[in-house]
């Protein structure tokens, strides 16, 4: 615990911290001790020696980031002796730095630009050894999003340190010896390293060593022409970091110029590679501007009015015809929580039907339903930042460094700092170099295996008995059910030897901070919602739930996946999860909306496009989501599809499935509107309109309006307030989010009930959601689909770190597509090695469902022999052309993890294979 001491800097008195160092005592009171390798988010390297201070009573000269305060110290910062000494000390540093500032992109805004100005030390003539020379001419512009001169470098390790400490890489290092002395990435060039391009470099350097190519705009811009800077919500994973996005005007224009993580919560100045990177879809020249309508079975362009009309008169003459419920929606993980507000009501109050949901259903539907039945509320318990604490961490399903990225520096930070990690993933994916323990599960097997961890717990009395008797309820039921999982029976089926198993159950019941993450590789699963339940057994039966650092995490996948379902936007349940089934909900919506409801549960994802198929369904609208990348057994979907009536789609481009769209309704994108994402922490965080949409393109809650209108409803909301005042009234969790708070900054965590309620950190604190958390009492299951004889090989798909869901927004930047290009599939050598392949053959991929060709990219022993991964981003080897349909009974979501395949090798002759280039998913 820090406390107040007093201390004196050129004869001031302050009042410090101890704990603090002297410089950092200086900079919290204005004092400007000059420094370059100095920054309070790593730690201290002393290595420009510049804030170099005299104590008295000590004999030497010090770096004053190097000594903590003490009582009574009396430093002198500032005299003669000292400055003489910093001069030189730059002098130093400026001989051999490359002084071009003309061309430099940090011009104006380096530190030791502005330290060689306070100490008026111009440009010289320099006698430079001839090593200095060569390494002008060594610039590595290799990397894909940004540039190294070495000519530049000051050696203040800041960028290493940032690597290591900050993201929790160690991808870079000092190399060579005296003048020589340059960054290393271990590779000959940048490209070849294990840099993932996340820019934390490139955000501390504080010189122009390490730079950002130019991702942004037409023009090289240099970091003095920035004009604004608006903080904004990431629109990718949902980690909803806050980015600050630098502007200028540009030929009139408000131009994105650059990208940075900003210092506030949830990512402290984090980012990965798609957020700071990965934003330059936005300007795309493929972004739609002009409404379109299929005319002669071609999309032409209309005008906004015809738009409405045609699609309004269409949507009433097929609910005249075939009633309600014929007509479907799909809201959408990537719009904002006011939109898909707007759009469940829009289904539920203009149409008539509760035939509304999300890709939700693909990801976190067990989830939800798994979590709300065990303890009361489906989302993560605890926050992002928490994690950093937990003395264990159990991460299972989720290969968090790719698709979670600030996640992961989180486990990451932790383990540094002590935390033991238990990984189970039947990959060896990033996260296994970190874990104390890794168990490779047989995919399909989670239930199993987390039975087998129970088992172990209760048989050598691990349980936290007192827990379970005052906050549990049916523990005698699941004891029962796990007595027979004894460890040893279930190594065949889990592929976890026994040993392992009572490892994992001995460290997670040996805390009392453990933290479960998982994410889809839990969730995608024909028993997904008893894999979530399993987990929710393991955390009440040891007591890890209800505090800090402790709690069952769920990894929303998309931005706003967590928002669209608190919206509602789900065929069960009205916003804040109030269930249409129950009469007082519907009487609250009612009176709220003016309007009758229907008390008929809807349709899921996959049961809307059964119904498509079976004739039942004839128009679906579908606002920004791509089913045609992102649905399982995408045939179905597209003869679902094409026998629709009427195809509405709401896009920012055109994507897969609106190229088979009666209508589409050009969309404003994240940078173009206001609005809020909530991320998977429940924390509730606005977006805002920075720069201009493109042509005719409008906010989808206006297009929403437009067509309710269109439809005979008054509705007149104004902006967003006004949905947002709503959305207070009739969603108690959000009640106190008001706009108010919002735009003062607060960053509020649902459960947020009234307007002077600080938002939630942690759930379940004292009591369950439900009263009392609810133990599970889960059997095994196989998967629906194993591998046989015909089909000899278990597919898994997922995600990887530079692509996103269906590649809609990716492919359209400059950068992304560099470090991963187009599809692949993972195999083991072991596999490649049997089937007389190599890497970067092309191959044909079959299951009982459809066929698809792709790469093969040799993953060593990343894979166990039998199993194949295949990210399901890209259209043209589409993963979901393979997966199974058949769904988990309770949350309707499909079992996109297993599913039994084929592989043949493909004639090469006439082809050119060219192995992917897979960035981490290749590291062994
Ligand atoms: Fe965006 Fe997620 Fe990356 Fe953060 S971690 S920058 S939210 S994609």
């Amino acid at each position: 615990m820090s406390k107040l001491i007093n201390i004196t800097i050129d004869g001031r008195e302050i009042k410090a911290l101890t704990g603090d160092t002297i410089l950092e005592t200086a900079i919290k009171n204005g004092i400007e001790i000059p420094n370059l390798c100095y920054n309070k988010k790593v730690s201290h390297t002393a290595a420009c020696r510049l804030c170099i201070v005299k104590i008295k009573g000590s004999p030497r000269i010090i770096p004053s980031c190097t000594i903590t305060v003490e009582e009574g110290m009396i430093i002198t910062a500032f005299d003669e002796e000292l400055e003489e000494l910093r001069k030189m000390l730059l002098e130093m540093a400026l001989s051999t730095h490359n002084d071009d500032c003309i061309n430099c992109t940090k011009d104006g805004t380096c530190d030791l630009q502005d330290l060689a100005f306070r100490y008026n030390l111009g440009k010289k003539e320099r006698e430079l050894p001839a090593i200095w020379e060569e390494l002008d001419n060594q610039n590595d512009s290799s990397a894909q999003v940004l540039e190294y001169d070495p000519s530049k470098c000051i050696q203040c390790q800041l960028c290493i340190k940032a690597c290591k400490e900050i993201q929790g890489k160690s991808h870079l290092s000092m190399i060579n010896r005296g003048i020589e002395t340059v960054i290393g990435t271990g590779h000959k060039m940048w490209v070849d390293s294990d840099c993932d391009g996340c820019g934390e470099c490139v955000q501390i350097c504080p010189v122009g060593a390490i730079t950002e190519k130019q991702i942004y705009g037409n023009e090289r811009i240099r970091q003095k022409d920035i004009e604004k800077i608006t903080t904004t919500t990431c629109p990718y994973c949902g980690v909803g970091c806050q980015l600050d996005i630098a502007t200028k005007k540009i030929q009139g224009k408000e131009t994105v110029i650059k990208v940075t993580g900003s210092e506030q919560i949830p990512n402290y100045g984090r980012t990965c590679v798609k957020g700071r990177f990965g934003l330059d879809f936005a300007s795309s020249s493929k972004r739609l501007t002009k409404p379109l309508i299929r005319k002669k079975g071609e999309l032409v362009e209309v005008e906004w009015d015809e738009a409405i009309d045609y699609t309004a008169s269409k949507l009433a003459e097929i609910k005249e015809k075939n009633g309600a419920d014929a007509i479907a929606g799909l809201a959408s993980a990537r719009c904002t929580n006011e939109e898909n507000y707007m759009f469940q009501k829009f289904f539920r109050s203009v149409i008539g039907t509760n035939n509304v949901d999300h890709c939700a259903r693909l990801c976190h539907a067990s989830t939800v339903a798994g979590l709300a039945s065990t303890l009361g509320s489906g989302a993560m318990t605890n926050s992002i930042k928490e994690l950093r604490d937990a003395k264990v961490i159990f991460v299972t399903g989720s290969n968090t460094t790719e698709t979670h990225p600030v996640i992961a520096t989180n486990i990451k930070y932790a383990i540094r700092n002590g935390a033991k990690l238990i990984l189970a993933d039947p990959r060896k994916i990033d996260l296994a170099k970190y874990a104390t323990l890794w168990l490779r599960q047989k995919s399909g097997t989670d239930v199993a295996w987390i039975n087998t961890i129970l088992n172990v717990i209760i048989s050598e009395g691990l349980e936290n008995k007192e827990f379970i008797a005052e906050r549990t309820e049916n523990y005698e039921a699941m004891k029962e059910i796990v007595a027979k999982y004894k460890p040893e029976d279930y190594e065949k089926i889990t592929g976890i030897k026994a040993e392992d198993i009572k490892t994992a159950a001995r460290l997670f019941a040996g805390t009392d901070t453990g933290s479960i993450v998982y994410s889809m590789g839990i969730t995608q699963h024909s028993n997904g919602t008893d894999n979530v339940k399993s987990l929710a057994n393991l955390a009440m039966i040891t007591g890890n739930i209800g505090r800090e650092s402790t709690g069952v995490n769920p990894l929303r996948g998309q931005n706003n996946v967590q928002g669209a379902c608190d919206m509602g936007a789900l065929p069960n349940v009205y916003p804040g999860y109030q269930k249409v089934v129950d009469e007082a909900s519907q009487a609250k919506f009612e009176e709220a909306w003016k309007t009758k409801l229907s008390s008929k549960m809807g349709l899921t994802i996959v049961e809307i496009m059964n119904a498509a198929c079976n004739g039942d369904i004839k128009a679906i609208y579908i606002m920004g989501e791509n089913p045609m990348v992102s649905d399982p057994n995408i045939n179905h979907v597209k003869k679902a599809l094409e026998s629709l009536e009427l195809l509405i789609c709401q896009d920012i481009f055109l994507t897969e499935t609106t190229q088979l769209a009666d209508v589409v309704f050009p969309a404003t994108s994240f940078l173009e509107k206001d609005g809020n994402f909530t991320n998977t922490e429940r924390r509730v965080m606005p977006i805002k309109k920075i720069v201009d949409s493109p042509g005719e393109a409008k906010d989808d809650w206006q297009i929403i309006q437009n067509l309710a209108q269109g439809m005979g409803k008054y509705w007149s909301y104004n902006s967003i307030k006004d949905i947002i005042d709503e959305i207070n009234k009739v969603t108690p969790q959000y009640g106190g989010i008001t706009f108010d708070r919002i735009q003062n900054g607060e960053r509020l965590q649902w459960p947020c009930p009234t307007i002077t309620h600080p938002g939630t950190k942690y759930l379940h604190k004292g009591t369950f959601a439900r009263g009392k958390g609810l133990f599970s009492a889960v059997d095994h299951t196989p998967a629906a689909e194993l591998a046989d004889k015909k089909y000899p090989f278990v597919l898994m798909t997922g995600r990887i770190l530079y692509h996103y869901h269906t590649c809609t927004m990716t492919r359209k930047t400059k950068s992304l597509p560099k470090y991963v290009k187009d599809a692949y599939i993972e195999m083991s050598s072991a596999d490649i090695k049997e089937l007389g392949i190599k890497d970067g053959d092309m191959v044909r991929v079959s299951s009982r469902r459809g066929t698809i060709e792709t790469k093969v990219a040799d993953t060593g022993i990343k894979l166990r022999k039998g199993d194949v991964f295949i990210p399901f981003h890209f259209a043209e080897a589409a993963a979901n052309k393979l997966t199974n349909d058949v769904l988990d009974p309770v949350a309707k979501i499909p079992e996109l993890k297993v599913c039994a395949c084929k592989i043949e090798k493909i004639n090469m002759e006439g082809l050119c294979p060219q192995s992917p280039n897979l960035g981490y998913s290749k590291r062994e």
